[in-house]
């Protein structure tokens, strides 16, 4: 019989649908929109954990936030800059000259400056017409390249704005020096062979240099668009650490790489063996658990209970397993419970040297499904309740406002 195909094997038949950019830039958002996920915010110090371990395994890009927003954040940026990490750092500007200003004071090499380019957000956000913003990116490019930085150049909501405009405003700020142009699905509306066909009328009408994008997950489509523009030729995808970020999140660093290493064989220069460590760091300091069936880091990613599947998975892992558990630096797990079967009874004996005959296996198989049907869930339902009492208005409560607001003065105007 012919060996069983590995996984990369599936994909060869449509290779030449495929035209990846020569080399690809990881860029992490997570100390920038990850953190602007409601609830969620990094100490300077937390920070600079975070942007350490991302260089360290290899991600090209970093954000390490917008300087002007506070004091603690052009800090965190600064510190970040001067660490002479392998990473190149990048901070963020709106197209406002003194946001681009404190960009430069922070140090970094790389800046992203944004602008809302879509009717809905120029009409009812900027109150700005499409010629104000032209004139706006076109000063603020000039101003960031003047001082040496590598200038990427984003709009917001890129994909609902008239293509028109796309094209002219991106189109003359990359002749006014952008380095890197990105688009960005701002709320996530796009699907894989709609973006594919997006992104391609972009490059006809635009001819960027270097294209980026931004995928958003309100639809659970992040990582496919995102791979999806890889795929035209996109080279420095924006990622976020567990897919944090605003509302439903962003396209998840984890899932975006290992679509590329392990689905295509095409390297993103990831250490991907520290991909489970980077999770749980992640995890630890942003507060936010990542769920347990998440793809590649959730608890259940590489376990397995059912007697069929653990059967299999004892003969040859690829039966039940498309990626060894290894390659993201985790474990497999067999979980005993009520789908155990005896095969996964018989492995586990092994640990300690044990056999045993097949009505005492078959015995100790009733009573593994019998203990585990009839445990309690009151420790589940406990944690339920205190997950839902966090997550569900994270923030200030309306209680602690409302003392904020008598505290502060503002008194309801009386009747005299
Ligand atoms: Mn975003």
């Amino acid at each position: 019989m012919a060996e069983p195909r590995l996984v990369e094997d599936f994909h060869a038949e449509t290779r030449h649908h495929r035209r990846f950019p020569e080399s690809i830039v990881i860029w992490d958002e997570t100390l920038r929109d990850g953190e602007q996920m409601p609830g969620v915010h990094f100490t300077p110090e937390e920070k600079f954990e975070i942007a350490e371990l991302l260089s360290d395994m290899g991600v090209g890009v970093i954000n390490a936030g917008i300087p002007v927003v506070s004091e603690d954040e052009a800090r965190a940026v600064h510190r970040i800059a001067h660490a002479g990490f392998r990473a190149k750092i990048l901070a963020a500007a709106r197209t406002v000259p003194a946001d681009v200003d404190a960009v430069i004071r922070s140090g970094v090499s790389q800046i992203a400056i944004f602008v809302a380019a879509s009717q809905v957000h120029l009409k009812y956000k900027l109150r700005m017409t499409q010629d104000e913003v032209l004139a706006a990116s076109l000063k603020t490019v000039k101003q960031a390249k003047d001082a040496g930085l590598f200038v990427a150049f984003v709009t917001e909501d890129t994909v609902r704005a008239p293509f028109e405009f796309v094209e002219r405003l991106y189109r003359e700020v990359q002749d006014a020096g952008a380095d890197r142009l990105v688009v960005a699905d701002t709320v996530g509306i796009m699907t894989p062979l709609t973006f594919r066909w997006y992104l391609e009328e972009f490059r006809r009408r635009v001819h960027p240099k270097d294209l980026s994008v931004h995928c958003h997950n309100d639809f659970g489509l992040a990582t496919a668009n995102t791979l999806t523009a890889v795929e035209c030729g996109a080279r420095a995808p924006h990622v976020c650490v567990n897919g944090l970020g605003e509302r439903a999140g962003n396209a998840s660093l984890e899932e975006v790489v290992l679509c590329l290493e392990a689905l295509y064989g095409v390297s993103t220069g990831i250490q991907t063996g520290r991909i489970h460590e980077l999770s749980r760091l992640v995890e630890h300091l942003s507060g936010v658990p990542v769920a347990v069936n998440k793809a590649l880091v959730g608890y259940n990613a590489f376990s397995h209970e059912a007697g069929i599947h653990t059967h299999g998975i004892l003969q040859h892992t690829l039966t039940y397993e498309p990626l060894q558990p290894e390659v993201v630096g985790r474990r497999r797990q067999m979980i005993l419970g009520k789908h155990t079967g005896k095969a996964a009874l018989a492995e586990k004996l092994k640990e300690r040297g044990l056999t045993a005959s097949d009505p005492l296996l078959l015995e100790l198989l009733r009573r593994v499904k019998q203990e585990t049907e009839t445990r309690s869930k009151a420790d589940l339902r406990r944690f339920l309740a205190d997950y839902r009492k966090l997550f569900e208005r994270p923030g200030l409560s309306d209680e602690e406002f409302w003392a904020m607001v008598s505290a502060v003065g503002i008194r309801p105007v009386s009747a005299r």
